[in-house]
């Protein structure tokens, strides 16, 4: 489904993606797993396309300079020189890191500009499900969006995503700074969401542990660089991966 080959990415001098290539097929869920400032944002805004959003902003002014290099190939299709918002119209959504709701609308709010893509028919069966998956958003539908949870932002972040209609859904560090309950809960809804939806999703994480037995793939990444990937079962059977990365 998605492709990506040889990304870099530079801020200024210093490289934040080294040669990195990555792939999600089709209804899978791919985890790319590395210790802060491994890369994780970057690679989910080169897939994205926000990169481009930031280059130009900092162009524009008169910042940092930022290149982007690499192939990225999508439903058979190169998108690199795609702008974000047309990957987004072709399914690529972005769940960013730190959930980034609209703090002063309420949820209902939130997820309805989530939609605006969305034919009204989807935005309302769309709505239906992230209550189905999310049971606590529905009865917060009034509720201020700064005045939510951690864990109560990071369920409107995906619904909002959600209603944005995605092929694939790029979950940039969505257990961030939640308790373990509710890193379960949400691990369990973005299971939920690819086997019920078939949405294919790429998620990055910090720890591995909690999301690893839902990926099918991972990847490693460290400074930068793809350096180790397999399947689940792979990672999880080599000792040095499982001490080095998993904690057990
Ligand atoms: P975290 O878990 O802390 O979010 P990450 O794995 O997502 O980390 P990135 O945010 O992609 O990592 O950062 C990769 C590297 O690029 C880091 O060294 C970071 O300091 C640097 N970096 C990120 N954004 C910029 C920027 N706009 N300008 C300069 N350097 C940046």
């Amino acid at each position: 489904m998605l492709e990506a080959n040889g990304l870099m990415v530079f801020y200024e001098n210093m490289l934040a993606l080294n040669n990195v290539s990555i792939r999600c097929d089709e209804n899978q869920i791919v985890g790319v797993f590395g210790a802060n400032s491994a890369g994780k944002s970057t690679l989910m805004y080169t897939l994205s396309g926000i990169i481009e959003d930031i280059r130009k902003k900092e162009e524009m002014a008169g910042g940092e300079r930022i290149s982007v290099l690499g192939n990225i190939t999508y439903l058979g299709n190169e998108i690199m020189g795609l702008k974000p918002s047309k990957r987004a119209k072709n399914g690529i959504v972005l769940c960013p890191e730190r959930r980034r709701i609209f703090k002063e609308c309420n949820v209902l709010e939130n997820l309805r500009i989530g939609g605006y893509l969305a034919t009204p028919a989807q935005a309302k069966d769309t709505l239906e499900y992230v209550f189905k998956v999310f049971p606590a958003l529905e009865k917060l539908q009034k509720r201020i969006g700064g005045f939510l949870s951690g864990g109560e932002q990071q369920m409107l972040a995906i619904g909002r995503a959600l209603m944005a209609q995605p092929k694939l859904l790029l979950l940039d560090e969505p257990l961030l700074g939640l308790s373990p309950l509710m890193q379960v809960v949400l691990v369990r809804a973005t299971k939920e969401i690819r086997d019920e939806k078939g949405v294919s999703i790429i998620i990055t994480e910090q720890y591995a542990r909690p999301v690893l037995p839902i990926v099918d793939y991972a990847f490693i990444l460290e400074n930068g660089a793809a350096v180790l990937e397999g399947t689940r079962d792979e990672l999880m059977n080599n000792p040095d991966v499982r001490s080095a990365y998993f904690g057990i």
